[in-house]
């Protein structure tokens, strides 16, 4: 198409004064126009201006809890306890590198643990410590591990993927965090050690032991298998933060168990099942996790224990909608960018919830539900010029109906 350059028919935007060739899209409002790169920058100064969602950290400055938790406020719906007792431990973390220099009292590593239900935000509770501090961050499955020597991952290839996100920098990698995720999963299965051998379990933890209390570990240059000629890559593990996660299923028994041996007098019936989970697990102790299958050594190097609990109706809503990044905004987002407002009614949202509720997954079944009930329109809206709003109903969520399509009336698009 020829460009026009007729004065009275060029448009272009009012904020930078490109004209419609020279951007992707140009928006128009009822008298200016705004071309998508004006977009993007307003974008980032609302961004920049609503919350700071990066704290970098220095020497000179640690970032008190409070901003801490306010970050991960942004991100994380409920968890209110878990939210603080991670942002002190951090806190004493980096504050604890900070006084590495000084040797009157030494600061101990204050390795965290998490325990708490699927999908109920304890991996996304690390990420977003880790993009809070601008630190490079990896996850493992505690899963893949075993011993050196076993086939299977060593425990080592963990520093190689924090050493990839730290793009090479081994003074940055140096200053990350780890996630180590289903940590329950390499529990002793029995709790007498001397009458199993159970290879797998304790011997991951073993294994791991070392990197978690701080070592020099040598790491192959790019990763996989050790070769005896190889330079090793030396990376010191004591200034990196591991936090280990884990359901822990039945842990709450153990819990109860011993307050019942415990307790005459005080009101507890070991088997009674007043006391919810929440309240057994506020009350956890070192003890009950040697009970479940952690050795002793390895619990001594997670000293901060913080416990997730379940999401309810009303929390898998809030993640819906609330966070900076909510499944909500996403989709919304993208049809806004077809021009088409999206909408869900509030029973819609419950019908979402309630689904994931049913899945037993926590939030985590959240997103596959949306993307069921969402396909056909995402398939077909894009390309309709005609449309201008979509409504998502509790129908459209259970697969019984179609979303409300609105268009722009025939006037409007004559
Ligand atoms: P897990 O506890 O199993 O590690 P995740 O943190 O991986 O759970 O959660 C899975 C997904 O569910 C996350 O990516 C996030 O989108 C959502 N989610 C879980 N818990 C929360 C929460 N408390 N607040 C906001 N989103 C959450």
């Amino acid at each position: 198409m020829a460009r026009r350059d007729d004065k009275q028919t060029r448009l272009t935007c009012s904020f930078c004064g490109k004209a419609q060739d020279d951007v992707r899209k140009l928006i128009a409002g009822p008298t200016v126009y705004i071309c998508d790169e004006c977009v993007a920058l307003c974008s980032d100064i609302v961004d920049d201006q609503a919350g700071r969602t990066s704290l970098r950290i220095d020497r000179s400055h640690v970032v008190p809890p409070v901003e801490i938790k306010d970050v991960l406020d942004q991100y994380v719906i409920g968890q209110e306890r878990a939210k603080k007792t991670l942002a002190v431990a951090v806190h004493n973390h980096y504050k604890r590198i900070g006084a590495t220099r000084s040797r009157d009292v030494e600061l101990e590593k204050s390795n965290i643990l998490l325990i708490g239900p699927t999908g109920s935000g304890k991996t996304l509770l690390a990420q977003t410590l880790a993009r809070t501090l601008d630190v490079p961050f990896t996850i493992v499955d505690a899963t893949n591990l075993t011993e050196a020597g076993y086939v299977g991952e060593d425990v080592e290839n963990i520093l190689v993927s924090l050493l990839q996100a730290a793009d090479q920098d081994i003074e940055r990698a140096q200053r990350g965090i780890i996630y180590i995720d289903e940590i329950d999963k390499i529990a002793r299965k029995s709790e007498n050690p001397s009458i199993t051998r159970d290879v797998s379990g304790q011997g991951v933890q073993q294994a791991l032991l070392k990197m978690v209390e701080g070592t020099i570990a040598h790491i192959p240059p790019k990763g996989g298998r050790k070769h005896p000629q190889q330079d090793f890559i030396k990376i010191d593990t004591t200034n990196i933060l591991f936090v280990c996660g884990g359901a822990f299923s039945g842990l709450e028994d153990i819990v109860r168990q011993r307050v019942g041996r415990r307790g005459m007098g005080f009101n507890a019936d070991p088997h009674s099942r007043e006391n919810s989970t929440d309240e057994l697990l506020a009350g956890l102790e070192p003890e009950d996790l040697l009970k479940y299958g952690l050795i002793p050594e390895f619990v001594g190097r997670l000293p901060v224990v913080a416990t997730l609990h379940e999401l309810d109706e009303d929390a898998l809503v809030q993640i819906l909608t609330e966070p900076k990044n909510a499944l909500i905004k996403q989709y919304q987002k993208l049809f806004r960018m077809d021009g088409v407002e999206l909408t869900f009614e509030d029973e819609a949202l419950r019908a979402v919830a309630h689904a994931a509720l049913d899945q037993k997954c926590g939030a985590r079944g959240l997103r596959s539900i949306l993307e069921n009930a969402m396909l056909q329109i995402m398939y077909d809206a894009p390309g309709d010029e005609s449309l201008t709003e979509i409504v998502i109903s509790e129908g459209v969520v259970t697969l019984s109906e179609e979303p409300r399509r609105i268009r722009k009336t025939t006037a409007e698009s004559a």
